[in-house]
């Protein structure tokens, strides 16, 4: 029998472990398993998707609530785990009775095994990106591997052309009892969905999982201004849904690169510029870089070392609304070293002109 992952367990986290700590964890085992090209290695590929499906899991409020709900004592087959669904999850719920007749039906192996509609799972990917491509929106080629139904049996397992025998789960009926009475309802017969008969020999293609695998080629698309983390979900480009679900989604995870010098807050860059002595004393013409190329910046006389600027519409074009971010320059002095004996008298000149002490009065403030 399937046993139910442990998603606190694949992370690495305690169970009450804090969002941020699940966030951490993800990134750091995110970091060894990121494949930017198909993965070579199955067991790699397979650990990090483990990995996503965790994260995704436990990362949402609601679905880590319905997953610590659950207990560990329930079956939860590999197959047609719905952590993708948002609606019919009460419904669901109430079917759990099926799980049992789901496990017994397998583990007797006299008959094609059945499927209860289950949406397919998520198909997870992470996309690392340029860092300039996160700016100006890019299309992205992957490749990933899915579960498509199987073209010989249409996705039902079983062979169409082998005998058939009466259902013996509900001995021809079509319906099954689930529960007790008073509170027993009858439902469709899950091995042989109503029909009475099932048949006796599983698909050759598919050894009866009615799926095969295969290799896919996406285009996804990444709009200007996508940040680090961002999720892009392709609706039903997932894993093929079992007994007739819907498809599960490719749910994409954005791994922007750092920059060499521009660091990113939002949709702000930050810039270090390093300014002479004397440019910050007597002001000066600078040239910086933007993400539009180099422009010419005026430095005003008496520039202290931490003052910042601000160029509107410089940053990152916003992802939500039209307009960018600010390009925000701190300026930093730097001392020049190993001076010689001319310019130290001119220094040692500046000193006798300006005598005053520049820790009076300061506060002793902090700025970071
Ligand atoms: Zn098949
Ligand atoms: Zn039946």
């Amino acid at each position: 029998m399937a046993s139910r992952k442990d998603y606190y367990d694949i992370l690495g986290v305690r169970r009450g472990a804090t969002d941020e700590e699940i966030e951490k964890a993800y990134l750091k085992l995110t970091r060894t398993y990121q494949f930017d090209r198909p993965p070579a290695n199955k067991t790699a590929e397979s650990r990090f998707r483990e990995i996503s499906e965790a994260y995704e899991i436990l990362s949402n409020k609601e679905k880590r609530q319905r997953y610590d709900r659950s207990g560990s004592e329930l079956p939860f087959p590999d197959i047609g785990w719905e952590y993708d669904a948002e609606e019919g999850e009460e419904e669901d719920f109430n079917l759990e009775g099926f799980e049992d007749v789901f496990e017994r039906g397998i583990g007797r192996g006299e008959q094609a095994p059945f499927r209860k509609p289950h949406k397919g799972k998520g198909l997870f990917y992470s996309l690392e990106i340029e860092f300039e491509e996160a700016i100006r929106g890019t299309v992205k080629e992957i490749r990933v591997e899915r579960e498509v139904p199987c073209p010989e049996c249409s996705g039902r397992g079983v062979d169409p052309a082998s005998p058939q025998k009466v259902c013996d789960e509900c001995g021809g009926a079509g319906q099954v009892q689930i529960g007790l009475p008073p509170s027993a309802f009858s439902h469709l017969c899950p091995r042989c969905q109503g029909a009475g008969k099932v048949h006796l020999q599983l698909c050759g293609s598919c050894s009866g999982k009615g799926q095969r695998t295969q290799k896919e080629v996406v285009f996804v698309q990444i709009p200007p201004g996508v940040d680090d983390g961002c999720r892009i979900y392709l609706s039903g480009m997932g894993q093929t849904g079992n007994g007739g679900g819907p498809t599960g989604d490719l749910v994409v995870t954005v791994r922007v690169q750092e920059h060499p010098y521009f660091l990113r807050r939002g949709d702000d860059l930050y810039l270090a510029v390093p300014l002479a002595v004397w440019e910050a004393a007597l002001g000066a013409q600078v040239e910086i870089p933007t993400l539009d190329g180099s422009i010419t910046l005026t430095i005003p006389q008496g520039t202290q070392s931490g003052d910042r600027m601000r160029l509107g519409e410089k940053g990152v074009p916003h992802f939500h609304g039209d307009g960018r971010g600010d390009q925000v320059i701190s300026l930093e002095i730097v001392m020049p070293q190993g001076l010689n004996e001319r310019s130290q008298e001119i220094l040692g000149e500046l000193k006798r002109l300006n005598p005053e002490n520049p820790r009076k009065g300061c506060g002793w403030s902090f700025h970071p």
